[in-house]
């Protein structure tokens, strides 16, 4: 039987985070995922690494603190796919008086300890190209930063990882049940084919995400103390919008925020809503309303109203918040995560509730000091100034002259598909490419830049395993792609995974 220190369920940025600080301690961990890498929660997010301007209204501090703080921290961490991006605040006469907002971003700008991002400034919307796009009405407004990451391909290189640092990652492989057995889990789970097999383990950590509880209830027998809420988000994806490189944050009447965004492809990114959901969290999808409601709520701003016709996509993720007070409205019950820590009668489950793609790497550090006490030979803290593979030593300062040696070195690709690649494997790029000259030296060309060469690193380094792993989580090129192109790509994996390749 396998046996480790730490059982990790859920392959979510949660998951992934925990088992990747947990690997580089020491400890022998392993992690199953259901289904792919980052399938659910963690690839439908607004994909920004931000302090979240709008919760320093509800006085989270704490919470926009550190998440203004991990912006930095993961800007060195994984300057090929962390990026800044400048966003533009229009002031709205109607809406929050502009001492609110200045107020706002002069704290945004103060509390988090920012050194790498520029500053806060006021912008003369009229007659500039930041203006160009919206209505007459609105002239001024105020500039700040966030970052922008591909959440998906987060969650990968964290695996990526954990795996080097020795941990065990399965994924479509189910956690099915979870015995305490004195000071140890005895759990189950299946693999892709249906088999199933024992894992034993000191601690369980249950980031299962919106599943929290159930795997909680049904899969480990344990009682559920901190209460979750489902809260439904979808996206609308448009084509450009607009011509400049920044993004609007657009305040509406109900005071909730909606994002318009560059977004991949030539595309405009444009979230989120805020729908409580009770249904199957696999089953979330953008309803009727919320199409109208985002569409609406951005033509408000907008010369040129966004009209349905302009939608190539959408898509919807259910966040599993940690609804501390019970009765809040949806838009306001916290980002901010918690622990629920069952040891009675045994070995110890940490469950994780809420939380943010942002924060995720200070949520590992504090679940794992909380298990310190169960893992005493665990060592210290260490993710805060290590990169994450593919980042330059020397981090986001670094980034700029290595991609433009990359860059230099793989001058035979289409612009377009350099920086996609650039932007998904860092340094590691040489190890995809390796010595090609030429095009033809990838392999077969499965359209819009996608080659063999790095469809195999996939496969035998990012668990890929299907071709909706590589066109929607490990690129963002699915939409592109039609529908004899996505079976030829399958047909490939197929064949592959039929003469043996591997997982790492
Ligand atoms: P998940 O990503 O859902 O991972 C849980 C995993 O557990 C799943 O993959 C599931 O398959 C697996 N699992 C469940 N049960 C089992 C089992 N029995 N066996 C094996 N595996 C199992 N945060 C930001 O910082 N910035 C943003 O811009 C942002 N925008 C957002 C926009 C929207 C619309 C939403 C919904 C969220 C957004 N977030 C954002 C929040 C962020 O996306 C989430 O907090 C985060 O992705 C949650 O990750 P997770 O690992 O907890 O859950």
């Amino acid at each position: 039987m396998d046996t480790y220190d730490l059982i990790v369920i859920g392959g979510g940025i949660n998951g992934v985070g925990i088992a990747r600080d947990a690997a580089g301690r020491g400890l022998k961990v392993y992690l199953c995922e259901k289904d792919d890498l980052a399938s659910h929660t963690s690839s439908w997010s607004t994909k920004l690494i931000h302090g979240g301007l709008r919760y320093l209204e509800q006085f989270e501090f704490r919470l926009v603190r550190e998440s203004l703080m991990e912006r930095e921290v993961l800007l060195n961490a994984a300057p090929q796919m962390v990026k800044p991006l400048r966003f533009v605040l229009p002031h709205h006469k109607g809406l929050r008086p502009a001492w609110i907002l200045r107020l706002g971003l002069f704290l945004y700008d103060h509390i988090g300890g920012r050194r790498l991002l520029p500053p806060t400034n006021s912008v003369n919307l009229a007659g500039g190209p930041l203006g160009e796009p919206l209505s007459d009405e609105f002239y001024t407004g105020f500039e700040y930063t966030d970052c922008q990451v591909d959440d998906s391909r987060l969650v990968v290189l964290n695996a990526m990882d954990a795996v080097d640092r020795g941990a065990r990652i399965e994924t479509r492989t189910k956690l099915l049940s979870a015995e305490r057995q004195e000071d140890k889990w005895i759990t189950t789970v299946s693999d892709p084919n249906g088999n199933s097999r024992q894992i034993v383990g000191s601690v369980l950590v249950n980031a299962a995400g919106p599943w929290v509880t159930d795997t909680l209830k049904t899969l480990a027998q344990a009682k559920p103390r901190k209460q979750l809420r489902l809260v439904k988000g979808s996206h609308i994806v448009t084509r450009r919008l607009y011509d400049h490189d920044r993004a609007y944050i657009f305040q509406n009447a109900d005071g909730r925020i909606i994002f318009a965004i560059p977004y991949v492809n030539d595309t405009t990114l444009i979230g989120t809503t805020d729908v409580v959901f009770e249904n199957e969290p696999a089953s979330a999808e953008i309803s009727e309303s919320e199409i109208d409601y985002l569409c609406q709520a951005v033509s408000e701003y907008l010369k040129l109203p966004v009209m349905r016709n302009m939608i190539i996509s959408t898509f919807s993720g259910v966040r599993p918040l940690y609804d501390e007070i019970g009765d809040a409205e949806v838009s306001k019950v916290t980002r901010d995560y918690a622990f629920d820590i069952d040891d009675e009668g045994g070995a110890p489950v940490l469950s994780v509730y809420g939380g943010k793609l942002t924060t995720y790497r200070k949520l590992a550090e504090h679940a794992l000091s909380q298990l310190e006490v169960y893992c005493p030979s665990m060592r210290g803290a260490w993710t805060r100034a290590e990169p994450l593979p593919g980042a330059p030593q020397g981090g986001y300062p670094a980034w700029p002259e290595v991609a433009q040696g990359l860059q230099d070195r793989y001058s035979f690709l289409s612009q377009d598909t350099l920086q996609r690649m650039l932007g998904a494997h860092g340094e590691n790029l040489v190890k995809v490419l390796g010595d090609a000259r030429v095009p033809d030296d990838l392999g077969q060309h499965f359209g819009h830049g996608l080659y063999e060469a790095e469809v195999d690193y996939m496969m035998t380094r990012e668990f890929a395993r299907a071709a909706a792993d590589v066109l929607q989580r490990r690129t963002k090129l699915y939409d592109l792609f039609s529908e004899p192109e996505r079976e030829a790509l399958q047909r490939f994996i197929d064949r592959r995974l039929g003469g043996g390749a591997t997982a790492p």
